[in-house]
């Protein structure tokens, strides 16, 4: 399998290229609009035919390159079924195999950090957008977040999975690339030896501020991804 990792520093992104072999058909989960370039260059040196552009939510930090890469590629755009973005071409829901020329991801129902975030199991990886980060989960005090939910998914769905499933994060802030279920069970820390009571306070008195792109990004990413000009 070719799996790639990309770091985008403005919004300390972590978009994911896979495929199951050179020459083959490609999928990209969380790509960033400004690497659209990047990814088109990388694309084009493997070999690759992008096939489906993915989303695991409606992203408040920065704008999605799924409608770029679209228009470049000629891909689907794939989300989760509870998504509020009319221009997705394909809707997943929890359970749902996805094909993609020799890779199968399996789409899971992982609310809790917005209430339309899936995660996607690829064989003995998941990645988890901002649900479940490195030793942390991602904020839920904005876009229908719920501390609730985030703590279901976390505990009742990826931590069901089995304990060396590396752990593929949507973003990261502190240098970390990959984690397993194992050690998020054993060492996160907002989460090991924690209740879900203590889980539901700690994450509702987090105070973060609001993401300096949230209004330009979340309207850009439910009207296709591209920046307005206005
Ligand atoms: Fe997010």
């Amino acid at each position: 399998m070719i799996f790639r990792q990309f770091f985008e520093r403005e919004s300390s992104t972590l978009t994911y290229l896979a495929a199951a072999r050179p020459g083959g058909q490609a999928l990209i989960v969380d790509p960033v609009y400004e690497c659209t370039d990047m990814y088109v260059e990388v694309l084009r040196q493997l070999r690759l035919r992008l096939a489906l552009a993915i989303d695991t939510h409606t992203h408040a930090d920065h704008v999605t390159a799924l409608g770029a890469l679209r228009d470049r590629t000629g891909c689907k755009t794939l989300m989760g079924e509870r998504t509020q973005a009319t221009w997705i071409d394909r809707r997943v829901r929890d359970g749902e195999h996805v094909d993609c020329d020799g890779l199968t991801l399996k789409a899971l129902y992982t609310p809790g950090h917005t209430d339309e975030s899936f995660s996607f199991l690829l064989t003995d990886r998941v990645l988890t957008g901002d649900v479940l980060l490195y030793r942390g989960t991602g904020r839920t005090d904005f876009q229908n977040g719920d501390a609730r939910k985030s703590w279901d998914s976390i505990v009742n769905t990826l931590f069901r999975l089995p304990e060396e499933t590396l752990v593929y994060a949507g973003h990261d802030y502190k240098g970390w690339t990959v984690s397993t279920i194992g050690e998020e069970k054993q060492f996160n820390p907002r989460l090991a030896g924690k209740t879900e009571v203590e889980y539901v306070a700690l994450m509702n008195d987090l105070q973060l501020p609001r993401p300096q792109m949230m209004d330009i990004a979340v309207t850009a990413n439910l009207a296709g991804g591209r920046r307005s000009e206005s």
